[in-house]
């Protein structure tokens, strides 16, 4: 086969490009007070790409009180109605350069341009959309007083008010869409935010800045700080000007977040890791199961939070199986994220390289079997061949920690029992798959998961209408749906005595 030319790139993300990529605060575009800038590279040959304003606690203060200006100013006495056309049109003006931002997000983060196009475009301006909404139907209730100890006539209604100034700080894996996670709802909800993008991906997220004012979102209601976690981001949890900290990220820096929060009591949501069971019984459609299997864990290159990185396949299939995701694994193309014919692309920087790699090093060591991959490709940009382990234990370290590379560990089954305790046999609780004709089995089996999102025949089908979050140890709270209400407005509780 012949390799098919890369795509171009448009002259207005050239012209992006040229420019310094700096802070959005109080609806200006802004340099770091210490003139201090960080680079953003281009994982398919470790090219540069653009120099990025670096943040520190000076831009963190002033993005904070800009953010708390706005909540006090025009955006906190808009109605409903008019916050909805905005967010609206956040949406529609996403949607004209969605090029720009596929491209953007293919160069900066490494997945392929065409998934960009396809996936990460397209699901932020549903997002927007979806979002916009709910401006107006965000409601109280109105509930009966009825306690012996409290005899009266009370009329008593809740209602629902913004929560104040948000922080979000989110992870490099679906830049842009992390981003509309976050400010969509809060948005919607009457926030005003200040977003953190990972060190990593900053340049859709400021293209998205550039919309927002563009879109008619006041000066402060969202600014932008670029900068590293252990500043900027912990900045922005301890803060004592910001009501409410939501994070998309790891486990283990979560923690900390909720430690840095603690001064003001500051609400929390954590969208964390996982390492998600996928389940394929005897009587599934085969065929559907093995490609089902393969996009669960190799989609995004494996760096999808909810990727399914356990398989667990009943015995009597358990060859097939293997030999069916071991194949699909090998024929997938793995290439720079501007080839059309790349499915795989580069992991996001040579610290996730690294960290991918040194975990098919434990594997090895601790006995797991390569039946494919298992090292990285070429030696220019960070590609690492899509890997099917088996023969693996529940103590090795490819089985308990979340990789977040496409790598897949594979164990059988013989009975509901053994693999319940196997599937939910780990810290984490995002998601889960079963794949099987048997719909008694099929609930069964959702049920007994440990998992905020259980998918059945299907996997990673995400939509902002359906609430989304962990159990134990991978979040706090839920996103999407009108369940994230719950994280961005405080509820206010009113009772009238009515004499
Ligand atoms: P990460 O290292 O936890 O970083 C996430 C964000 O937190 C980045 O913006 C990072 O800044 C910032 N950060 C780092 N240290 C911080 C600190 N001490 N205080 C405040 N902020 C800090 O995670 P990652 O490697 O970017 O992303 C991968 C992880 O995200 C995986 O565990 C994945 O499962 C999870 N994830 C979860 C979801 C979900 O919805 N549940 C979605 C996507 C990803 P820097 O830019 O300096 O790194
Ligand atoms: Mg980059």
């Amino acid at each position: 086969m012949t390799a098919s030319s890369p795509i171009s790139v448009p002259t207005t993300v050239k012209n992006f490009l040229s420019r310094p990529v700096n802070h959005l605060i109080d609806g200006a575009d802004t340099p770091s007070r210490s003139h201090e800038q960080f680079l953003t590279f281009n994982p398919s040959d470790g090219a540069e790409l653009a120099h990025v304003a670096l943040g520190a606690e000076a831009e963190v203060d002033r993005a904070v009180a800009a953010a708390r200006k706005a909540l006090d100013g025009p955006w906190g006495r808009m109605s409903g109605s008019d916050r909805s056309k905005i967010i609206w049109r956040v949406g529609e003006l996403i949607e004209q350069k969605a090029e720009d931002f596929a491209i953007l997000e293919a160069l900066d983060s490494g997945k392929p341009a065409t998934y960009a196009r396809a996936v990460d475009i397209p699901l932020a301006i549903d997002w927007f959309r979806y979002f916009a909404g709910w401006t107006t139907k965000i409601e109280g209730t109105t509930i009966p007083v009825s306690a012996v100890a409290t005899p009266g006539n009370y009329l008593a209604y809740t209602v629902r008010e913004p929560i104040g100034v948000v922080a979000a700080v989110i992870a490099w894996n679906f830049p842009l869409m992390l981003a509309a996670w976050k400010l969509a709802p809060a948005l919607a909800a009457g926030n005003t935010v200040v977003l953190k993008p990972a060190e990593q991906t900053p340049l859709t997220a400021t293209l998205l800045g550039e919309i927002m004012r563009e879109a008619g979102i006041p000066d402060g209601v969202v600014n932008i700080v670029h900068g590293y976690g252990h500043d900027v981001g912990n900045a922005l949890a301890a803060h004592p000007g910001v009501d409410k900290i939501s994070f998309t990220g790891s486990t283990e820096v979560g923690k900390s977040i909720i430690n840095a929060a603690r001064g003001n009591l500051k609400k929390v949501t954590l969208e964390l890791g996982g390492k998600s069971p996928n389940v394929i019984c005897a009587d599934a459609d085969l065929d559907a199961a093995i490609a089902g299997a393969a996009n669960a864990i190799f989609f995004n290159q494996g760096e999808a939070c909810e990727a399914g990185s356990r398989l667990f396949v009943e015995e009597s299939v358990y060859d097939r199986v293997v030999e069916g995701i071991s194949t699909a694994a090998a024929q997938l193309n793995v290439g720079d994220s501007l080839s059309p014919d790349s499915q795989i692309g580069p992991l996001v920087s040579q610290r996730q390289l690294d960290r991918v790699l040194g975990y098919l090093g434990s594997g090895e060591a601790e006995g797991a079997t390569t039946v494919t991959g298992g090292k990285r490709k070429g030696s220019v940009g960070y590609f690492v061949e899509p890997t099917v382990l088996t023969d693996v234990t529940p103590s090795m370290k490819v089985v308990t920690d979340e990789i977040f590379g496409p790598v897949v560990a594979v164990s059988s089954f013989s009975d509901h029992d053994e693999l319940m305790r196997a599937a939910n046999d780990t810290d984490y609780g995002l998601a889960a798959a079963v794949w099987t004709s048997n719909v008694s089995k099929a609930h069964n089996i959702a049920a007994g998961f440990k998992a905020g999102t259980v998918w059945i025949n299907s996997y990673h089908v995400l939509d902002p209408a359906l609430p989304f979050g962990g159990y134990k140890q991978s979040g706090w709270g839920r996103e999407h749906g009108s369940s994230v209400f719950e994280a961005y407005t405080e509820t206010k509780t009113v009772i009238l005595n009515r004499g």
